[in-house]
């Protein structure tokens, strides 16, 4: 046993290269290896058990461990395991897309699947481009997104994203992206921070009317689509301030550009909805949706658009040039049915719903930390703030996030027995977002878990 995990060990730095990953960390430490799941736990190879408190990564909605889920990728898989989507189709993608779109707001009818999200954000791109080169527009191509924001990993994808220094290295991208403010109302500009809630709807208005401007910088006939995300992941779990999403359709609709929800992370029960445009009340042209999907059995993204973005390809010679060998794949697609299902049967969005406001209490018990400088997010979805100053805000430097960040705090949060994320793309935050079926027990293991790391962390400054 003891010499099949130095094996493993061995392995696994001699070639898995690994995504994301600071290889030289496992010089001198062991690679984590993760071997067996069970609801909202997961056990790694010497039989140690965490809380996965971010869900994989933001994917395992119906926790670990469900036979029926991997039941219905045996039966699909026994039954035809591959066909593409290239002028075929197979019955499970036909009744996905049909269940989704009933699921998805309004005129969102026509669903393009995907492997991932990264795809799903490049296919929601050329899209934008193709229809408005069909309809008379062909100026229309660029793209605003937000700060810090992250897209995905495609070229086009990447260029969307607002993360400088993770696209440095692979520049030049795709040109045509532009970036606007985003909603970080803890470091909103001063006029917004009387701390009331009109700051909050006029710092949202605000924040919206960034992208009317940009529009009119650009040239609204260059620009196509704008792309946000509902909860902004990067930086920390932004909320929309209330009217946002409004301000930015009003504006999308003034000047033709396509409003693209990048739900991502967003959809499938992680804020209590199918999809969060439904909680936050607007109805995007495009949703871009992966990881929940399928809870992560088998990979799957999807492109939604509205019945009119496909309408000049139903006419003659007309067909839209893009597609992948594993978009839609049968075991996926059998899979998402089967863990829509569990959706439906065990009504796990209204559990979201139901337990929200405990999640965010429980959380929030956290501010009483020197070190804890904010808590925000909605549904099962949160970010924690690290600040060295609370008083004023003041973030850490550099060589400070590096050494609590990457030196301390992900490490100790492991051994502390919980899964999760601290992330420094923006300023250091905590990432929180664990499977749809935890209830107070694991909010108060997070909580406690939290609690003892933090503590340290500030001790250590
Ligand atoms: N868009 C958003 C908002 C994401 O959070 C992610 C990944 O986390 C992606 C796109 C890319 O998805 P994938 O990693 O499946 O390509």
């Amino acid at each position: 046993m003891a010499r099949d995990y130095d094996q493993l060990q061995r392995s696994a730095k001699d070639h898995l290269w690994m995504h994301f990953t600071r290889h030289s960390t496992y010089d001198t430490a062991d690679v984590p290896v993760i071997v067996r799941g069970e609801g909202p736990y997961i056990w790694d190879a010497q039989g140690k058990r965490y809380l996965d408190a971010l869900a994989g990564l933001f994917v395992s909605q119906v926790g670990h461990g469900r036979t029926e889920l991997a039941q219905a990728a045996a039966k699909q898989a026994q039954e035809l395991a591959f066909m593409p989507l290239w002028s075929y189709a197979h019955p499970s993608a036909i009744e996905l897309a049909e269940r989704v779109a009933g699921y998805a707001p309004g005129g969102l009818n026509r669903v393009f699947f995907t492997t991932g999200g990264g795809e799903a954000v490049e296919t929601a791109w050329k899209l934008a481009k193709n229809y408005f080169k069909l309809t008379g527009k062909p100026t229309k191509h660029k793209v605003i997104s937000r700060a810090i924001a992250y897209h995905g990993t495609p070229q086009g994808a990447l260029s969307i994203t607002g993360l400088p220094p993770m696209k440095a290295p692979f520049e030049p991208l795709v040109p045509s992206t532009f970036r606007v403010p985003n909603t970080n109302f803890y470091r909103a500009p001063d006029q917004f921070q009387g701390g009331t809630d009109e700051d909050l709807e006029r710092f949202g208005r605000w924040a919206a009317d960034r992208i009317a401007e940009a529009i009119e910088f650009e040239g609204p006939e260059t620009v196509a689509a704008v792309f946000l995300e509902p909860v902004q992941n990067s930086g920390g779990c932004f909320p929309p301030p209330p009217g946002y999403f409004q301000r930015v359709r009003e504006i999308c609709d003034e000047y033709d550009v396509l409003l693209v929800s990048d739900e991502v992370i967003c959809a499938f029960g992680r804020l209590g909805h199918m999809f969060a445009a439904e909680r936050y009340d607007y109805e995007p042209d495009m949703i871009t949706c992966a990881k929940g999907l399928t809870s992560g059995y088998s990979p799957l993204g999807a492109m939604i658009a509205q019945d009119r973005l496909m309408e000049p390809f139903l006419k003659g010679h007309e067909s839209f040039l893009h597609g992948y060998t594993f978009g839609g794949h049968p075991v996926s697609t059998a899979v998402a049915m089967a863990n829509l299902d569990i959706f439906e049967n065990e009504q796990l969005n209204q559990h979201v719903l139901d337990n929200q406001d405990a999640f965010r209490a429980t959380l929030e018990k956290l501010t009483d930390l020197p070190i804890v400088g904010d808590v925000r997010g909605d549904g099962y979805f949160y970010g924690i703030e690290l600040v060295k100053d609370k008083a004023t805000k003041e973030t850490f430097d550099d060589a400070e996030s590096e050494k609590l960040l990457r030196g301390f705090l992900s490490k100790a949060l492991y051994d502390e027995g919980i899964y999760c994320r601290a992330d420094d793309r923006g300023d250091p935050v905590v990432q929180l977002a664990p499977p749809l079926i935890c209830d107070q027990e694991h909010f108060d293991e997070i909580e406690h878990a939290l609690r003892v790391v933090l503590d340290k962390a500030y001790s250590l400054l």
